[in-house]
């Protein structure tokens, strides 16, 4: 693998694990404002996204597949399905969306005891 490729590599396992755990720790019940905020980061994530043909071609996943963000466990599914399409179009085995619940885990979960939800 070339140093390029193995950078890109880096960046892309790093990027996928704080999308996913962003996702993880969702609300189950989001406000409108948490809604809104998640679908604006998933936007600018790929506006942004350092690698600019990964950029490109995540957009037009996101084209096709706009984020859904009704929900924490909408949004996990959602996204484990646009990370699938990225798996898809460069020959990886899929990833078995039906565990994404348990997969992603922060190590937060003590934050929540004191925030009364
Ligand atoms: P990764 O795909 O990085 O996954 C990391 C870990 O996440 C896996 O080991 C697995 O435990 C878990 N995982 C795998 N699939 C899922 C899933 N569906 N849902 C939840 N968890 C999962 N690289 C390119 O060469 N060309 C591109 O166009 C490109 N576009 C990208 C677009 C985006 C938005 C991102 C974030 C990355 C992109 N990458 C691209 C990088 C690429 O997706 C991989 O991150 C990189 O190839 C390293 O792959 P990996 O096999 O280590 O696993």
């Amino acid at each position: 693998m070339s140093p390029s490729a193995v950078y890109r590599a880096e960046l892309g396992r790093a990027a996928w694990k704080l999308f996913h755990t962003t996702f993880a720790r969702f609300p189950d019940k989001p406000t409108t404002d948490e809604s809104t905020a998640l679908q604006s980061y998933v936007y600018l994530f790929q506006r942004l996204y350092p690698c600019g043909e990964c950029a490109e071609h995540f957009g037009t996943i996101l084209d096709k597949f706009p984020p859904q963000v009704s929900s924490r466990s909408v949004a996990a599914a959602w996204g484990c399905h646009v990370h699938n399409e990225v798996n898809k179009s460069l020959n990886k085995e899929l990833f078995d969306c039906s565990n994404i619940g348990d997969f992603y885990d922060c190590g937060c979960a003590e934050d929540e005891a004191g925030e009364g939800g």
